[in-house]
C-alpha cells in the first residue's frame, strides 16, 4: 500500500457520492426474474453447448465459471434497462471477464478478449440469445404499472433531494465542529 491511499479518507465523504448505488439499487429493484426451474435451467445450460450436471465454464473465454454475468445490464444511465433476472440473461463467467465486461456489449467484448473460438462462442450466444426479447420488461412495467412507476421514481427523487439536504447539514456540523 502507497502512503498517499490514506488520501481518500482525509476529505469530505458525501451521501450523493454513493448516488450511483442507490439508482442501481432502485433500478435493480424493478427488475422482474424468472422462478428457478431445473429444468429451464438445465435447457438454457444445454443450449450454451454445457453440461448442466457439470462444473459450468466462461462463455466468453472457456474458463471455469465462478459467477453469472447478465448478459445485457440490468442499469442503464441510472434506470432500468428492461433486462431483468432472467435466465436468458444469465450466463456463467469466469471473475476476470465479468469484471472485464463492465458495461460493454456481450459481443464487443468477445471480440476485444478475442478467443481462439470467438466466431463459435458468437454463434452460440446468438443462438442462445434467439427469440430472447428480455427488454420488453421495461415496455411491459410501463403499459401495467405506469402510475405506480411513476409514483416510485417521485419517491426516488424525493430520496435524492433528502440526501442532498443530509449532505447540506453534514457539511454544516463538520464545519462547525472544526471550529
Ligand atoms: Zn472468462
Amino acid at each position: 500500500m502507497k502512503i498517499s491511499s490514506i488520501k481518500k479518507y482525509l476529505k469530505p465523504n458525501t451521501i450523493q457520492g454513493r448516488k450511483s448505488t442507490f439508482s442501481n439499487a432502485f433500478a435493480s429493484a424493478l427488475a422482474p426474474y424468472d422462478a428457478y426451474s431445473d429444468a429451464t435451467v438445465a435447457e438454457a445450460i444445454n443450449d450454451l453447448d454445457q453440461d448442466p450436471n457439470k462444473d459450468l465454464y466462461c462463455v466468453y473465454c472457456g474458463e471455469e465459471a465462478a459467477t453469472w454475468d447478465h448478459v445485457f445490464n440490468r442499469v442503464v444511465d441510472g434506470e432500468f434497462s428492461g433486462y431483468g433476472h432472467r435466465i436468458r440473461n444469465l450466463v456463467p463467467c469466469c471473475r476476470a471477464c465479468n469484471e472485464r465486461k463492465g458495461k460493454k456489449h456481450w459481443k464487443t467484448f468477445l471480440e476485444l478478449i478475442n478467443p481462439e473460438d470467438k466466431d463459435l462462442r458468437i454463434n452460440r450466444m446468438e443462438r442462445f440469445l434467439h427469440n430472447h426479447s428480455a427488454s420488453d420488461d421495461l415496455e411491459i412495467i410501463q403499459r401495467k404499472a405506469p402510475e405506480e412507476l411513476r409514483q416510485f421514481r417521485q419517491v426516488r427523487s424525493e430520496i435524492f433531494q433528502l440526501m442532498a439536504e443530509a449532505d447540506r447539514l453534514a457539511a454544516v456540523i463538520r464545519e462547525k465542529a472544526a471550529t
